[in-house]
C-alpha cells in the first residue's frame, strides 16, 4: 500500500498511489496467502526461522532439508549469520514503534505529524483520525523512531515521556501502550550504495526483499512484493541461480529506437563471450513506451533485466 502522496498527477489514476488501511491487518493477506498455498499443495511453516543454510553444489540445504530453490527475503546479515552466501554488508537501520491508547484525540484531527523539532521519535501518526475509532475502542497513536546498531535504553519511556509532555498528555491517560522493535527495519542509502544491491541470483539462491533493486531508490512494500515477483519469474523460467559472469548496464530515457538495436547488438555481442551475462536496462521515468518495451523482452528473455524509475532522477540516479 502507498502512503507517499500522490507525486505524478500525469499517470492514468488507476496507478497512482493513494493513502489505504487495509480493514483487519496485515494478518488478512497473510492469511489469505496460507490459504492459497495450502490450495495449491505448499505449506507455510510457522515459529520455525532459519538456523542454518549449508551449500550443496547449485543450491542450499536450509534447516537440513534440501529444496530445488532457495528464496531468502530476510536481511543479508542475518542469513549471512545462518551460514549464508558473503556478501558486502547493506548498511542498516532498525526502527523502534510505540502504539499508545488514550481516551482522547490529542492530536487535533491530525493523521499523521512529522517531526521537525529534535525529539525520540520522527513521526506521530493517529491511527484513529484515518481510521474510525469505534473499530477500536481506543484513540490510536503510533510513534515511529529509527536507530543505528542497537536501540536505546528504556526508548519506549523515553518515547512516550517526550510525548506527554509535548502534547499535554497525563500519563494516567495513557491506557496501554506497546513497543516493537525491528533491528533490520531498511537500508540506509549511503554514497556509494548503489554498488551494495543485491542482485536476485547470488550465489546458487535468490534473495527478495528490501535490499534488492526493486526497492531503490525507494524503500517500500511495493518494493518488496515487485522483487518477489520477478524472482517467481526468474524461477519460472528457469534461469540460472549462479550469477552471471557480466552484467552489460544501458541507461536509457525515452530512446525507444536505440534501445531495439542497443538490446539486440549487445545479446549478439555478449552471447559470443559467455553465455552467464545479464543485460540490465537502467531506465529513467521514460513516456514513450520503453519501460512497457523492456518488461515484455524480460518476459521472453531472463538475461534481460528493468531496472525501472517511475520518476525522471537524471544521471546521478544510475
Ligand atoms: C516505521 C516504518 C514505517 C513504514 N511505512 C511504510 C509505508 O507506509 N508504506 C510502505 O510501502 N512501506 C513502509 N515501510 C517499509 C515496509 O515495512 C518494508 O518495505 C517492507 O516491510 C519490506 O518487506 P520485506 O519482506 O522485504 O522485509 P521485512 O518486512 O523486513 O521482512 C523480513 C522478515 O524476515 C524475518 N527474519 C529475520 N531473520 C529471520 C530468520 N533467521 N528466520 C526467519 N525469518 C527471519 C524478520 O522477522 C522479518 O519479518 C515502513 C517501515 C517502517 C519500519
Amino acid at each position: 500500500m502507498a502512503l507517499q502522496p500522490d507525486r505524478n498527477p500525469v499517470r492514468p489514476r488507476c496507478v497512482r498511489e493513494h493513502l489505504g488501511y487495509l480493514n483487519g491487518g496485515f494478518h488478512r493477506i497473510i492469511d489469505a496467502l496460507e490459504k492459497s498455498i495450502g490450495e495449491s499443495g505448499g505449506m507455510i511453516r510457522k515459529r520455525e526461522p532459519l538456523t542454518s543454510i549449508l551449500r550443496n553444489g547449485d543450491t542450499w540445504v536450509v534447516n537440513n532439508t534440501a529444496f530445488d530453490a532457495v528464496i531468502s527475503t530476510i536481511p543479508p546479515q542475518e542469513l549471512q549469520k545462518a551460514g549464508g552466501p558473503v556478501m558486502p554488508p547493506v548498511p542498516y537501520q532498525g526502527a523502534a514503534c510505540v502504539t499508545v491508547a488514550l481516551d482522547r484525540d490529542v492530536s487535533k484531527g491530525i493523521y499523521w505529524l512529522n517531526m521537525k523539532d529534535s525529539a525520540p521519535y520522527g513521526a506521530v501518526v493517529s491511527h484513529t483520525n484515518f481510521i474510525p475509532v469505534n473499530r477500536y475502542g481506543d484513540h490510536l497513536v503510533y510513534l515511529a523512531s529509527y536507530f543505528t546498531a542497537k536501540v536505546p535504553a528504556h526508548i519506549d519511556k523515553v518515547m512516550i515521556d517526550d510525548f506527554c509532555t509535548r502534547f499535554s498528555i497525563t500519563p494516567a491517560e495513557i491506557r496501554w501502550h506497546r513497543l516493537a522493535v525491528d533491528p533490520f527495519a531498511g537500508p540506509v542509502y549511503t554514497t556509494g550504495y548503489k554498488s551494495l544491491i543485491i542482485p536476485y541470483r547470488q550465489q546458487g539462491l535468490f534473495m527478495a526483499g528490501m535490499f534488492s533493486p526493486a526497492n531503490y531508490p525507494e524503500r517500500s512494500m511495493e518494493g518488496s512484493v515487485r522483487a518477489g515477483k520477478e524472482v517467481a519469474a526468474c524461477i519460472s523460467r528457469g534461469d540460472p541461480v549462479i550469477s552471471p559472469e557480466i552484467t552489460a548496464i544501458i541507461p536509457l530515457f525515452n530512446d525507444r529506437p536505440s534501445l531495439e538495436i542497443a538490446l539486440k547488438s549487445s545479446l549478439e555481442t555478449l552471447s559470443g563471450i559467455t553465455s552467464e551475462f545479464e543485460i540490465l536496462v537502467a531506465e529513467d521515468g521514460s513516456t514513450d513506451g520503453s519501460t512497457e518495451f523492456v518488461r515484455q523482452y524480460e518476459t521472453r528473455d531472463s538475461r534481460v533485466r528493468l531496472l525501472h524509475h517511475d520518476e525522471r532522477q537524471g544521471r546521478a540516479g544510475h
